[in-house]
């Protein structure tokens, strides 16, 4: 087994590097949906790499690759544009969306980051208040002195924030309260054993949610599948979710469909 894998991971690695040129990565995009409106308010941005061999890989295949090997940089700027692209698109059909990508710890920590990110808005033409950054605590815990800088940094571009699989990670409350953070994400592992209120799942939420917006932040639940989770979080005034009880990720033509269904 372990061979195989060995083997897998080495083709995978060569292949990656002639997978930018050859356009073999797609963007699936998931709907995010306001609690209060039921309105569909924005979308994720989630990468797939469709090799010509093997079929549809899912991030995790080539993801921490692509970090080892630095192809996180090129493949992750063309994550950014293509969201952004795709937004504008939306924007221009009058859907405001907010649009979401999710940010390696290699892309924050690379120097020209604001520069990619300030190019490809003017390119676009997209207002950057509808680009926000999803960074996990892991990264945003690494170097605390660099990323309250790089974070401030963001914020004077007028791009969101937000902490991905929060609850998940290391992160210091009393750093949480020094981020310039918009929006704070709790982890699907939470929310998907979530059943009923007395679940302590189900307190865990509750009490990230009262956290969030103490400390001035939105809040979004992500992995929400059941009709229970809603009415549980809608109980404890979360914010947004995101989860297969909207949609899967999907592709541009699917999310049209769901935009008719949900927006007006
Ligand atoms: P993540 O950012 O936490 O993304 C959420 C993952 O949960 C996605 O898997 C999504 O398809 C899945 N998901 C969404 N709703 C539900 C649900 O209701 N139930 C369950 N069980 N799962 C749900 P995906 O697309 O395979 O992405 C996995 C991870 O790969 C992401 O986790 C993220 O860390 C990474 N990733 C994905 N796209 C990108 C990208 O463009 N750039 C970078 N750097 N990482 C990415
Ligand atoms: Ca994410
Ligand atoms: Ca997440």
């Amino acid at each position: 087994k372990m061979n195989k894998d060995i083997t897998e991971r080495i083709s995978n690695e060569n292949n990656l590097y002639k997978a930018i040129e050859n356009e073999e990565f797609m963007l699936l995009f998931q709907p995010q949906m306001d609690l209060n409106t039921g309105k569909i308010i924005g979308f994720e941005s989630l990468v797939r790499w469709n090799t010509p061999d093997k079929g549809v890989l899912a991030p995790y295949k080539f993801i921490p690759i692509a970090e080892e090997t630095n192809l996180i940089i090129p493949l992750g700027e063309w994550i950014i544009e293509q969201t952004c692209i795709q937004n504008k698109k939306w924007h221009d059909m009058g859907f405001k969306l907010t649009s979401a990508v999710n940010i390696s710890g290699k892309q924050f920590m690379q120097s020209d980051l604001m520069k990619i990110i300030k190019t490809t808005l003017k390119r676009t033409k997209l207002d950057p208040e509808y680009l926000e950054l999803e960074l996990t605590e892991t990264i945003l815990m690494d170097d605390v002195k660099k990323t309250v800088d790089i974070l401030n940094e963001i914020k004077t571009m007028g791009v969101k924030i937000s902490i991905d699989d929060f609850g998940t990670g290391y992160s210091s409350l009393s750093y949480l309260r020094e981020f310039p953070i918009d929006t704070l994400k709790i982890d699907q592992s939470f929310i998907s054993s979530m059943h009923n209120s007395k679940d302590a799942d189900t307190a865990i939420a509750n009490i990230v949610i009262d956290l969030g917006h103490k400390l001035g932040m939105k809040v979004i639940a992500e992995g929400v599948e059941t009709q229970e989770q809603i009415e549980l979080l809608k109980n404890y005034a979360c914010d947004k979710i995101q989860g297969y009880i909207i949609s899967e990720p999907v592709n541009e033509i699917e999310f049209n469909l769901l935009l008719d269904k949900k927006s007006e």
